[in-house]
């Protein structure tokens, strides 16, 4: 049984992080199918937080599906905020191509992957594919290598291999397409990723070769992390130690529910 859910599962960036950060966890989550939603734990200001972030991303999702905005007076005034700046960072038009919490997947050469981008957007003239990702957390982006995390790899590999049908043409190479990370509570940064036909290479790699390992993982071997500070931020500490979460991670909801709900994801294969 769980041999045949790992051979069906379409692999999304947070199942790999939680396979990165400890087996066990992963076998629970996505092998032997103990889903905890993110809110069943956690203090009210951490609740707060995710729910003023899940509200910014439905409110992006219908700006950009039709344009719609919602008065300032009806929303929390953080997000209200959160909204202007998102509007002046990247207005809606009718000429471009919006497409937000754009689902894709992709099967081919032993990589199963599932994507799905808070905001596809094809600029037909300047024929650019930008994927966007809003974070709602307090912390600034931050330095470090933004092309080699996880998020980056999956979704630029998953649009390069399985959005055709949005470039321009249908002839956009690798190096036309971009990922830009952007966090309304300091909408003076920016990361952008831009890739390349080397990292393309490079990612194909090393999916297959993650993807490969953990499919030839034996039941037992999907072992507990010994790193307890993992640990404390961990949903299933009850299971393995007997005391709940110190503090949970906020991970990306669209993701869980781009690993639940297979109906209406795209599935393309090449
Ligand atoms: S509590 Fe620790 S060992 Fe148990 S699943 Fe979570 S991270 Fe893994």
């Amino acid at each position: 049984m769980w041999k045949r859910k790992l051979t069906e599962l379409y692999f999304s960036q947070s199942a790999l992080a939680v396979y990165q950060q400890c087996r066990l966890k992963f076998r629970r989550r996505y092998l032997d199918g103990l889903y905890w939603p993110q809110n069943w734990y956690g203090s009210s200001a951490q609740q707060q937080a995710i729910e003023q972030g899940q509200l910014f991303h439905r409110l992006a999702q219908r700006y950009y599906a039709r344009g719609e905005v919602l008065p300032a007076r009806l929303l929390p005034e953080k997000v209200a905020g959160w909204f202007q700046r998102l509007r002046d960072f990247r207005p809606y038009n009718q000429l471009d191509l919006f497409r937000p919490e754009q689902e894709l997947r992709v099967n081919t050469g032993g990589i199963k992957l599932v994507a799905k981008f808070d905001l596809l957007y094809i600029n037909q003239s300047k024929q650019q594919v930008l994927i966007y990702d809003w974070k709602t957390n307090d912390r600034p982006l931050g330095g470090g290598n933004w092309s080699q995390k996880l998020q980056t790899i999956v979704y630029l590999y998953v649009l390069a291999q399985a959005g055709r049908p949005y470039f321009p043409g249908n002839k956009l190479s690798g190096e036309d397409l971009s990922l830009i990370y952007w966090n309304p509570r300091f909408p003076g940064q920016l990361i952008t990723v831009r890739y390349s036909k080397e990292m393309l290479q490079q990612n194909r790699n090393f999916l297959k070769s993650k993807l490969t390992e953990i499919k030839a993982l034996p039941y037992e071997e999907f072992r507990a992390t010994d790193k307890q500070a993992v640990c404390r931020r961990c949903e299933y500490r009850p299971l393995c130690h007997g005391q709940g979460a110190d503090y949970l991670e906020l991970v990306d909801d669209d993701e869980l529910e781009a690993e639940l709900n297979w109906e209406e994801i795209d599935q393309l294969h090449y």
